[in-house]
């Protein structure tokens, strides 16, 4: 078995429960279980639902950094999430496969898919477990069925509700006492209390559902809270480490998924020990929601010709439970910090070469197994005194409930460092890049050159007509050369006559 030691800096970690930062202990050391509540797929996903992956990444990534191995669990919502985040409304699935003139499971698959492609494109690590709500339905009855067991439910008309008067402190995450919880939850004809939550919505009499399943309370489909509860349990056990998901589930949905797991172990310490929420991005409008119809998504960053690492770039900018302000000029900002250091980590592995250390890294990444703990050993074992000093920065930063907007310059101020060698300089962005995820080392400044998407020339063409004001340029034409110029600038190209393989770039218009 491998001796697990946690390096550096002890890790804080804001817990939303008891709304305070304390030192993280895992349950067992040797693998730390994290559970993210993941998307409805009944849409693409906004960028502020990505706000909320790319910081579970990041915290995923910095107690992999510190050394902790971790069992990551994300769950994809294909079914039981209503229009509203109460028991009101539609279910999303049903009412977007109705509009597509679909089925559920078409609009399932495919908007999974763009998800996962989204991920990717933000340099997201993979869960060690996809879980998806429809492949453990009868899980979820056989937890709901525990619950009724366990004298916690009561059955109406319309489906099993969750009694929440029969768990202590019910509502301690929202911050608010039961009686506060009045209005905030649709009425139900005979729910006992407000808060009361559906664990199986029942098919009403000739209603025609796609997707429902027979179960002791009729056919119908399990309530949207159900699944977080079954499905973390199952993977991670009935107490694990982290819990996460944007800060509106902090209001409803955390309230009942501990509610529900309480009931279920009949013990207060079941779930998760911390809870940790990302603050929402914001538009000038408000909230960013997949309901409110305009929502940027990954693909319209894209489609503008700003490479997606920029929105990532722009989420580690602010501290995740800050609100952060989707603003052009603010991506557009965050685009242009991305592109200074992908240039300078150009440099310096264009003066440093391929180190030996480095040759190690990249083939223990390679072979499956190398943990970050083992990597960081051999980038950072000839590390001189100052380098040292700014990793011990970096580490107390993002220990001290991942700050990452403090750690983010100090990769800066190394690069910047005249009196770093660039040997040094190199093993420090190495490791640093492990817990930020900006593919500093894989990146060219090219392939930050995005076409956008209303671009009225190819880059091939701009390569053509580059050369021929080349072959201008060396016969001394300069009213020919500047013509060329001219006209690419029309077409929406920046011609670049610096040193350097960058010959161009994309005018953007964002
Ligand atoms: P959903 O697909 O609606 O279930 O949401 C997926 C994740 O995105 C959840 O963790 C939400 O809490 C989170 N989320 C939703 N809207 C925002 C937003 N505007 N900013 C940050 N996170 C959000
Ligand atoms: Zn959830």
């Amino acid at each position: 078995m491998t001796e697990i030691v946690a390096s550096g800096a002890p890790l804080m970690l804001f817990d939303s429960l008891t709304r305070a930062t304390r030192p993280f202990e895992p349950i067992d050391p040797a693998m730390v279980r994290l559970y993210s509540c993941g998307p409805t797929v009944y849409n693409f996903a906004h960028l502020g639902n990505l706000r909320a992956y790319v910081f579970t990444d990041t915290l995923r990534r910095t107690l992999n950094w510190k050394g902790y191995p971790v069992n990551h669990v994300i769950n994809i919502t294909d079914v039981g999430h209503l229009t509203s985040d109460a028991d009101e409304g539609d279910d999303k699935m049903e009412a977007a496969a109705k509009k597509a003139a679909t089925t559920i499971w078409e609009i399932a698959a495919f908007y999974t898919r763009a998800f996962k492609t989204d991920l990717e494109a933000l340099n997201i690590v993979s869960p060690t477990i996809w879980s998806v709500a429809t492949d453990h339905i009868q899980d979820m009855i056989a937890f709901a069925r525990a619950i009724e067991q366990a004298g916690a439910s009561y059955e109406l008309d319309s489906g099993l509700y969750f009694d929440t008067s029969k768990v202590p402190d019910y509502g301690l995450l929202a911050g608010m006492r039961a009686d506060e919880t009045v209005g905030r939850i649709a009425e139900v004809e005979g729910k006992r209390n407000p808060a009361d939550f559906a664990l199986w919505r029942r098919s009403a009499d000739g209603e025609l559902r796609q997707m429902e399943w027979l179960s002791p309370w009729g056919p119908g489909a399990p309530g949207w809270h159900l699944e977080c509860s079954v499905m973390s349990m199952k993977y991670l056990g009935t107490q694990f480490d982290i819990h996460t998901g944007g800060i509106d589930h902090r209001e409803i949905h955390h309230c009942n998924e501990i509610a529900q797991n309480q009931a279920f172990t009949g013990s207060p310490q079941s779930g998760a020990n911390f809870w940790m929420h990302n603050n929402f991005l914001v538009d000038r409008g408000g909230k960013m929601s997949k309901s409110k119809g305009g929502f940027a998504t990954l693909a319209s960053v894209i489609d503008k010709g700003v490479h997606p690492l920029a929105y990532r770039l722009l989420c580690l900018s602010a501290h995740y439970r800050s609100e952060l302000e989707f603003s052009p000029e603010g991506l557009a900002a965050a685009l242009t910090r991305l592109q200074r250091l992908v240039i300078g980590v150009e440099q310096l592995r264009d003066t440093v070469g391929k180190p030996d250390w480095m040759r190690v890294v990249v083939e223990s990444s390679a072979s499956k197994g190398a943990s970050f703990a083992y990597q960081r050993a051999v980038i950072e074992a000839g590390l001189d005194a100052r380098a040292r000093e700014l990793l011990n920065q970096f580490d107390t930063a993002l220990s001290s409930d991942l700050m990452v907007p403090q750690a983010l310059p100090l990769l800066e101020q190394a690069l910047a460092d005249k009196s770093l060698a660039g040997d040094q300089k190199l093993r420090l962005v190495t490791s640093m890049d492990m817990a930020l995820g900006l593919q500093l080392l894989g990146l060219s400044r090219i392939d930050l050159r995005v076409r956008p998407s209303d671009a009225r020339i190819d880059e091939s063409e701009v390569e053509a007509r580059l050369d021929a004001r080349q072959q201008a340029r060396a016969a001394k034409d300069y009213s020919a050369s500047d013509r060329i110029r001219d006209e690419l600038s029309e077409c929406g190209v920046a011609v670049m006559d610096g040193a350097g393989p960058m010959r161009w770039d994309w005018i953007l218009d964002i």
